[in-house]
């Protein structure tokens, strides 16, 4: 079965494909000439799935999902939550001051642990990664969403995966930031993994799988 993936990250697109399996062909939306870029105006990680995974459907017709993440800091009232992508820029212009491009990993990274410093040492520093994925199948909305939950390191470390995996740190792997664990590692306790397992679960159930798809290292 044919599903399209709302994302332009190769990365993601693998990470997902190996927990679906082969009986499910992800394919992106760039592989059917289709810009899959869209802006983000929902209000909760929900809505905005729900809008990348509807353009997607619209434009295509086929079986898609599309995710949405956000990291939720306690000590900073849920936030950055929906704003995590563009949290320095966003935060930025409301205070009248030069904005980092959004999307800019270290200046989020930075913006984030200098908000915590202003509450002092002794602020907790509990936060979670939330994903939430919206999959439309034979028209139909289904919701998936996973967590995983940890603490803002007190400063940067490592230098794997990608945005705030440097201070971020995995109650599951407490003595390391998220971006000094192995790939397979974050992916087997990551927010997005925990969701898309519960996704590939229903997918099981429910949708019919292909026959195995025959790579070329197979033939
Ligand atoms: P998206 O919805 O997957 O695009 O994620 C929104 C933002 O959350 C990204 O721009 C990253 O800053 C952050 N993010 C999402 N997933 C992760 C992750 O696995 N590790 C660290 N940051 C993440």
């Amino acid at each position: 079965m044919k599903i399209v993936f709302a994302t332009g990250n190769l990365h993601k697109l693998r990470e997902a494909q190996e927990i679906l399996g082969d009986g499910f062909e992800l394919v992106s939306p760039a592989s059917l000439g289709i810009d899959g870029d869209v802006p983000e105006t929902g209000e909760t990680l929900r809505d905005n799935s729900i809008i990348k995974a509807e353009y997607l459907y619209e434009k295509t017709g086929l079986d898609c999902f599309a995710d949405d993440t956000g990291l939720e800091v306690d000590a900073l009232g849920g936030a950055p939550g929906v704003h995590t992508a563009r949290y320095a820029h966003e935060l930025a212009m409301m205070r009248g001051l030069p904005a980092p491009p959004d999307h800019e990993f270290t200046a989020n990274m930075d913006t984030l642990l200098a908000e915590l410093g202003k509450l002092g040492p002794d602020a907790p520093r509990t936060a979670r990664f939330r994903s939430v994925i919206t999959l439309i199948i034979g028209g139909e909305k289904h919701f998936f969403e996973g967590v995983m939950e940890g603490r803002i390191a007190m400063q940067k470390a490592g230098c794997g995966g990608f945005g705030y995996d440097p201070v971020f740190i995995a109650d599951l792997y407490p003595d390391v930031t998220v971006a000094e664990l192995p790939e397979e590692t974050k992916n087997a306790i990551s927010h997005r993994g925990n969701a898309l397992r519960l996704m590939a679960q229903w997918l099981r159930e429910n949708a019919p799988a292909l026959a195995p798809i025959q790579r070329p290292a197979d033939a």
